[in-house]
């Protein structure tokens, strides 16, 4: 079933639906002054609240969250820790060679390892798991390029990270007749990505942050040095703004620049009915690693805590990046329900529970996008398309560093304030980004073309 709380949003995901009792925090109902404004209460804004506050307590830190935390990608989100960074390495390399594409690793491996530390050291309750993930190859191409990778961990220094897991090896591991082969990369986790974005809101208000939700804002200006952001029942004036809204960056008024910078893209996901001892037995899949399959347009899948088996990704669909109304997934959905019984012959007639999406950055040229509006007293980070879960977190300790005007190995990384390609307004702008998808499921045709179906 698809599960709306309101028929005019998207369907809430598997993780929240478990959750029986939603306590929202009130909305701003007066006109405040703050020293820091964070706009969007996901990974990427709760975290960059933690961590001004654990450096300078004393300031006065505000998030404001149009709908409630949980509502935005990072509770509906497939919870895979990992070091992916925009597309696969290969394309990083060549579009950023190779310093660049060594530094954005470092960068993912500290993100991976900042998630399980965060986790062990605020006892953070979202079934955290670290059992490693797989990228699988179906066709001999897509085998081949997972031996490019290698190559390339090679070229990079880090290829004690991966194993590649021939044919016979992967699926000894986990049954499925159509995996060709698997990389296999251990410092990856799994978690429950509304538990997790929960948990970290509890964190943010104990650290001393004052969390609105039911609070959209309208517009936002600048007055004198201050910033001002209009919303329907106050106003908030703050010395420095943090835009956190990912996704819906096109949404927000007042500043050109960020309606510009990224297009939304819908991923969609299923959950089965619990499956019983005698199904996972036929599967396997006893290390609960994480898996990804080797596809431009991927599927991740894994295991739930609760015995369920969750696919995602696939086709991609296109809201308006202006109103960011929900677009019809049931194609989708169908789609991913059909890859479960075609990879795992013995679930084609499983029964799917849930069904829902959300939505993900993305920018022209794939790639994280940390950068200023004006002048550094406005932040906005985009881009992690569906790979942020590690990469938005320790964006907010990068985040707080600039906010505190500190210059430390994290403001150096490269992406901040790097010269991204603006995405063109209006419908021009998802055109381009449609014309990318439509490329890369040709690529997957192609790739493809023998496999029984
Ligand atoms: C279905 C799905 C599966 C994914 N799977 C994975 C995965 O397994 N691993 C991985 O690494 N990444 C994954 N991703 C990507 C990852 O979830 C995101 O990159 C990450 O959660 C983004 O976090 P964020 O805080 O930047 O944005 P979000 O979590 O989207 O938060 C933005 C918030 O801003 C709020 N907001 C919007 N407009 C306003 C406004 N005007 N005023 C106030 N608030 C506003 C929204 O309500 C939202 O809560 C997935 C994404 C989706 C949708």
């Amino acid at each position: 079933m698809t599960n709306h709380k309101n028929k005019n949003k998207p369907a809430v995901s598997f993780w929240e639906s478990e959750q029986t009792t939603l306590f929202m925090d009130e909305k701003l109902n007066e006109n405040i002054c703050v020293d820091v404004a964070i706009i969007g209460g996901g990974f990427t804004g709760l975290s960059t609240a933690r961590e001004i506050l654990k450096d300078q307590p004393s300031l006065r830190v505000v998030v404001l969250e149009a709908d409630y935390v949980g509502y935005g990608a990072s509770g509906r989100n497939g919870g895979f820790n990992m070091t992916l960074f925009g597309l696969e390495p290969e394309i990083t390399l060549l579009r950023w060679g190779k310093q660049r594409t060594i530094e954005a690793q470092e960068y993912t491996i500290k993100a991976v390892n900042y998630v399980r530390d965060l986790v062990d050291e605020y006892k953070i309750e979202s079934n955290y798991e670290h059992p490693g993930m797989v990228r699988v190859a179906y066709s001999d191409a897509q085998l081949k390029r997972l031996e490019g990778s290698v190559e390339l961990f090679e070229k990079l220094g880090v290829a004690n990270q991966y194993e590649l897991q021939s044919q016979d090896e992967i699926q000894q591991s986990v049954h499925s007749p159509k995996f060709r082969a698997g990389l296999y990369e251990k410092n990856s986790g799994i978690l429950n990505p509304y538990k997790h974005v929960r948990e970290l809101k509890r964190i943010a208000e104990e650290c001393g942050a004052k969390i609105y939700e039911n609070t959209p804002v309208i517009e936002v200006k600048r007055l004198g040095d201050k910033v001002t952001l209009k919303t329907k029942s106050g106003t908030v004036s703050a010395s420095k703004l943090v835009i956190a809204v990912n996704a819906w960056s096109g949404k927000i008024e007042g500043l050109p620049k960020i309606k510009n910078r990224q297009i939304p893209i819908w991923t969609s996901q299923v959950v089965t009915e619990p499956l019983s001892d005698e199904q996972w037995h036929e599967i396997g899949w006893m290390q609960r690693q994480s898996i990804e399959d080797n596809r431009q347009l991927i599927h991740y899948f894994r295991r739930t805590v609760c015995g369920r088996f969750t696919m995602g990704g696939g086709n991609v669909g296109f809201p308006n990046k202006y109103s960011m109304t929900e677009i019809d997934t049931t194609k989708v959905w169908q789609g991913l329900t059909d890859h479960i019984g075609w990879l795992f012959p013995s679930l084609k007639n499983v029964g799917i529970d849930y069904r829902w999406g959300g939505p993900v950055s993305v920018n022209l040229d794939m790639t994280p996008e940390i950068g200023f509006i004006d002048d550094e007293r406005i932040i906005y980070s985009t881009g992690c398309i569906g790979h942020g879960v590690s990469l938005t977190q320790l964006n907010g300790r990068t985040i707080a560093d600039l906010v505190l005007e500190k210059k430390t190995e994290l403001t150096d990384f490269w992406i901040i304030n790097r010269k991204a390609i603006p995405c063109p307004p209006g419908m021009m702008g998802t055109g381009i980004v449609r014309a990318i998808a439509g490329g890369l499921k040709l690529w997957d045709k192609v790739e493809e073309r023998k496999l029984e179906k």
